[in-house]
Parts: C-alpha cells; structure tokens; sequence
C-alpha cells in the first residue's frame, strides 16, 4: 500500500523564536490537520536544556528552555488526532546534543537536525562543497554514535539548504559529495537504531533537475531500512498551502510504501 500522508512530526508554533507568529497556535495547527486528514501532529519548538553549554545559537537558545515550550501544554485534544508534544533540540559545534538523557522521558519524540550549520557561532568559514559534506558526516555520525531512545527520535531535515547556503550550485554539490559508501554505512546504523529519517517540507521542494542530487541520501537509505516521516517545518499558518502536494510528490519520487512509514514507539 501506497505511504499514506497521516501525519506531520515537525511543526512550530509562535513559541519557537524564528516563527514568533500568535497565528501559528496550538488550535491553528488543529485546524490544518483536520483539514488534511492528519491523525499525528508533534509540536516541535526550538529547545536547548538550560543546563547544557551552548555553542550553538547562544543568544537564540538562550530563553527556548523547556519551561519556555512547555507552555504550549496541555495541548488541544480531538477525536481521531493524536497531537504530540516534542521538541527540536540541536547540536552545536562541538557535538554537543541540546537535551540531556533524562529529559527525553518529558517528549512524545526528539528531533535532531544535524545540519543547523548557521547555528554553530561562528558558522565555519569553510563554505567548499567537500568540506561541507565532511561535516554533514561528521555530524550525523556523532548523533548515531550517542546512547539515545533512538525509538522516539527524528533526524531532521538531512537535504536542507543550511548545508551550504552559498549558491544552490554549492548546496547541490555538497550533496553530491557525500559517497554512497558514507550513506550506506550511516543509514545501515539509523535503520538499526531504529531513528525516523525526516522528509522535510522543503527540502523537498525542489526542481525536477535537482531531485537525483536531493534525493540520492533518501533512495539509500531506504535501500537500508530507514523508516520516514514527514515534517512541515511550518513557522506560520501559510506554510502549510503547499504541504500535501509537495509530499505527494516526494512520496511518489521514493516509491514509499505503508511499510516505510516510521511510527513513533
Ligand atoms: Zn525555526
Ligand atoms: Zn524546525
């Protein structure tokens, strides 16, 4: 059976700093699922634990703690949509994760984008495809190498532009620069692990021509066992237009099955 478009895991509300719209609620998020059918919704706020160090994003983590997101709950109930609360931490510079063991147990599920590369203050300077690739390994691999509830964990947004926010030439040249071997071996681990795979709103708006470059790292690790999910990454109630035809079309590019939907354990 063809992947049913059910749910989205990764969503913000006006309490993520960088959305900070009152529009983008708790009940507007409601309505678009019920709009679109969604059973699963994962409210997923910008997060970093107070008592973690920061190298990343000082300034912009400093007040998104959990206290700060926790205000989001309780969340809105309805019949038929389970609405989850979770968070999207992240990792800075020095590998550091923004949430400790213990909070995990307070979230429905965890996302970890290891590519927030424009974070990392000061951003590396080194904008050269191969470099960038180097670090999307690195980082990706210091997330898989943690002892973490890899069942309640989604990597986010693997193709975003963040890689290499230069040219898009640049970008789709970083992507090209990850060796099938490294995403073999990477996505053999999150398939293990059990780690979601996140297929991001807009990562996957990309052009015809661009979709071998942004969707090699998705057909391998499907190859490898990798379950997904799907994220809007909406900020505000008008990033939400396009969602379901944007992942129709992604869906259709991978050939995703039922069987290839990551469900949260
Ligand atoms: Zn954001
Ligand atoms: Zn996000």
């Amino acid at each position: 059976m063809r992947y049913i478009i059910d749910h989205d895991l990764h969503i913000h509300s006006g309490l993520s700093l960088c959305s900070n719209d009152p529009e983008q609620n708790s009940n507007r998020i409601l309505q678009y699922a019920k709009e679109n059918g969604l059973k699963t919704l994962c409210l997923t706020n910008h997060y970093w634990e107070k008592s973690v160090p920061c190298t990343s994003g000082e300034g912009f983590y400093k007040s998104q703690d959990f206290e700060h997101i926790k205000q989001a709950c309780p969340l809105p109930k309805e019949s038929n949509i389970s609405f989850l609360f979770g968070c999207e931490t992240d990792l800075d510079k020095n590998l550091n994760l923004g949430i400790t063991k213990e909070r995990f147990e307070h979230f429905d599920f965890v996302i970890i984008p290891t590519t927030h590369l424009h974070m990392n203050s000061p951003e590396p300077s080194n904008f050269d495809p191969k470099y960038r690739a180097r670090l999307w390994v690195e980082r990706l691999d210091a997330v898989l190498n943690m002892k973490l509830p890899f069942h309640k964990i989604g990597i986010a947004h693997l193709a975003t532009f963040l890689i290499n926010r230069t040219t898009r030439e640049n970008y789709l040249e970083a992507l090209d620069s990850i060796s099938n071997n490294e995403l073999k071996r990477l996505f053999s681990k999150a398939a293990i692990l059990g780690a979601g795979i996140e297929l991001n709103q807009d990562d996957m708006n990309f052009s015809d021509n661009e979709a071998d470059s942004v969707l090699r790292m998705f057909k391998i690790a499907k190859e490898c066992g990798c379950k997904f999910y799907l994220g809007s990454d909406a900020h505000h109630p008008d990033w939400f237009g396009d969602t379901k035809a944007i992942f129709e079309r992604a869906i259709n590019l991978l050939d995703l099955k039922e069987t290839d939907k990551f469900i949260i354990q």
